[in-house]
């Protein structure tokens, strides 16, 4: 991949990850903050039924107040005698008392002509006794005979306050109306404890639009404009305010994709001077009174939310992403791995094969080199057989001799007993009979001397007696020493010597280098040759000594070799090499060397075997 694209691509997922981030925050918001808004939305429902149950309490502990309060019959009498001072001062001091006991705001009474005859309130320097208060709208509809109420920011007083009017009748003919005013700021206090204002506030709302109660003070006696669906709202009635300047207060209503639809509920805007708030507004109807009660929730727990929302939203996009990104990393390494073992199968299966083929090939050699050595091992026993019938070929003089002195007396003791025979000389037959088997008997021995050293070897390794090889060697090679006039000394040892070998092939050895011997010393006139046994450490040594010429000294390392022989005539040079391998496949060695007095030396070492 070149650079360009690689960097394209890096874009490429940079915009899909930023994508994905705002795409993560907008989700989580839009469940998060719906629903935190039907939770404000459960809350403020409840503050808003608690507010109406206590507006509605609040009234209705009045409304039927003045309605009990205008059958009194003192109302009747200041009424019929409104110059009776003493009565105007008694009602006077009932109605303060009576004030005091409900917490009504004020109670008085006004005769037809709307002129206020005692108040219970007579005391204060506002006194509401002698105010003439016709124009009151509460007074005039009570004046019709029935009940009213009203609100207003009171003429005399200017507080707001909620009157409660009703008739005072004689013999069916309206002569007054009793008041009773309530204070709205009591009510706004009271309630002030119940709500928390930090998140919620609340007004009431009469039909011409004009905030009439709240616990927010600035907002109190505004005209809002949004409140009422109908836009034919009730005509600001101005006495109603009395000198107040009904100001607006400005809303604007705003939309947010997180606001549930749904919501009986809607966000405004508070364009004030001094604020500009956004809040949660809900409001529900009271019927008696044709109000709008109205709770406005701050947006603090929505825009906190919102804040641990996005938080929340960034810091588990950003873990998917590493998760994501920790999962294609190990899914490549995985990918990675197993194409290195599948590398690395393929190569062990290739070394295999070039090691099955290998093996092989090193089966089929070391079938051939069995083979040679087979071979080999036939070849060296037939080069063994091949020594010991030229050693025999060279003992052939001696054996012929040997065997010729008794086939000539053989010959002439049968003569001789054929003549005893004829003279009837049985007596000497009998002698000479004797003598010729005796004579057989040594002809026999020899023979069987001579068959023995020529059967074939059984290449086996039993426990061999030196001694008697040695022993059985002699006897072998003595018809050739007498012949030869050799003298052959050997002083057998006490102790007894064994050694693990081949005992017809160790005797071949003996005679080989005895039958050396002897014809080393073919010139000499003293011919000797000693024999010695003895053990080294533990190893059996034999030593043949002959006071022949000894070998040269630069045949000395030579005459081991095969084919290697100083004689003319009939040497085939293998008697040697043969006895090395002899001796060395018994675990030995045999060395040659030459005497300080002249003469060779051969020595055979081999170790001892503890045969009993
Ligand atoms: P061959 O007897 O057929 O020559 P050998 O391997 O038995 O073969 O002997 C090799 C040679 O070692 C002989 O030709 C001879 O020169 C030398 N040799 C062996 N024994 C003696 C000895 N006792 N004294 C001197 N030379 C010897």
């Amino acid at each position: 991949m070149t650079k360009k694209s690689q960097r394209e691509k890096n874009f490429l997922i940079l915009i899909v990850l930023v994508v994905g981030l705002v795409l993560t925050i907008k989700l989580v918001q839009l469940s998060g903050l719906r629903a935190a808004y039907n939770s404000m939305h459960q809350q403020s429902t409840q503050q808003l039924n608690n507010l109406i149950n206590y507006i509605e309490n609040t009234l209705g502990r009045f409304e039927k107040f003045p309605e009990v309060l205008s059958t009194h019959p003192l109302l009747q009498e200041v009424l019929a005698h409104p110059n009776d001072l003493i009565k105007r001062d008694k009602l006077n001091l009932l109605l303060e008392e009576v004030s005091g006991v409900t917490q009504a705001s004020d109670i008085y009474l006004i005769n037809e002509n709307g002129l206020t005859l005692s108040a219970s309130n007579w005391r204060k320097k506002n006194s509401f006794v002698g105010s003439n208060l016709k124009v009151r709208p509460y007074f005039l509809q009570a004046m019709t005979g029935v009940s009213s109420h009203y609100y207003a920011v009171g003429l005399s007083s200017d507080k707001r306050g909620y009157y409660f009017a009703h008739p005072v009748t004689y013999q069916e003919q309206v002569i007054g109306v009793v008041v009773v005013k309530i204070s709205i700021a009591a009510i706004e206090n009271q309630h002030e404890q119940l709500i928390n204002g930090d998140l919620y506030n609340f007004l009431i709302v009469a039909p011409d639009n004009v905030i009439f109660i709240s616990d927010r003070k600035e907002w109190r006696l505004k005209k809002i404009n949004f409140l009422r669906e109908k836009t034919d709202s009730t005509p600001l009635d101005l006495k109603r305010y009395a000198s107040r300047d009904i100001q607006q207060l400005d809303l604007t209503k705003i939309s947010s994709p997180f606001f549930p639809p749904t919501l009986d509920a809607s966000l405004y805007q508070i364009n004030d001077s001094s604020t500009q708030e956004i809040i949660f507004a809900q409001q529900a109807r009271m019927a008696d009174a044709n109000w709008q009660v109205h709770i406005w929730s701050s947006l603090k727990p929505i825009n906190s939310e919102d804040s641990f929302l996005t938080i929340v939203s960034i810091g588990g996009y950003l873990l998917l992403v590493i998760l994501v990104l920790f999962i294609k990393e190990r899914m490549k390494n995985s990918q990675q791995l197993y194409q290195a073992r599948l590398l690395l199968e393929q190569r062990v299966k290739e070394r295999t094969e070039d090691l099955t083929a290998i093996n092989h090939k090193l089966l089929a050699e070391i079938e051939q080199r069995e083979h040679t050595q087979r071979q080999l091992e036939n070849i060296q026993e037939e080069l063994i057989q091949s020594a010991k019938l030229a050693v025999i070929g060279n003992m052939s003089a001696s054996i012929n001799h040997e065997i010729n002195q008794p086939l000539t007396a053989l010959k002439s003791y049968s003569q001789n007993a054929l003549t005893y025979q004829e003279r009837g000389m049985t007596n000497k037959v009998t002698g000479n009979l004797k003598h010729i088997i005796g004579l057989i008997d040594r002809l026999a021995s020899i023979v069987s001397q001579f068959k023995n050293f020529t059967k074939k070897s059984t290449g086996i390794h039993i426990p061999v007696y030196v001694q008697k090889s040695i022993n059985e060697t002699l006897a072998i090679i003595k018809h050739q020493a007498q012949n030869e006039r050799v003298q052959i000394f050997f002083k057998v040892p006490e102790q007894v010597f064994y050694i693990m070998g081949d005992g017809i092939r160790l005797e071949q050895v003996f005679v080989n280098i005895l039958s050396n011997a002897i014809q080393a010393m073919k010139d000499i006139d003293k011919k000797q040759i000693y024999i010695q046994i003895k053990p080294i450490d533990s190893n059996v040594q034999i030593l043949f000594r002959d006071n022949g010429p000894g070998i040269l000294d630069t045949n000395i390392d030579k005459i081991f070799e095969p084919f290697f022989t100083t004689k003319e005539s009939f040497g085939l040079g293998i008697g040697l090499s043969i006895s090395q391998r002899i001796i060395e496949s018994m675990q030995g060695q045999l060395i040659a060397t030459n005497h300080c007095e002249g003469g060779a030396i051969f020595t055979i070492s081999l170790p001892l075997h503890p045969f009993k």
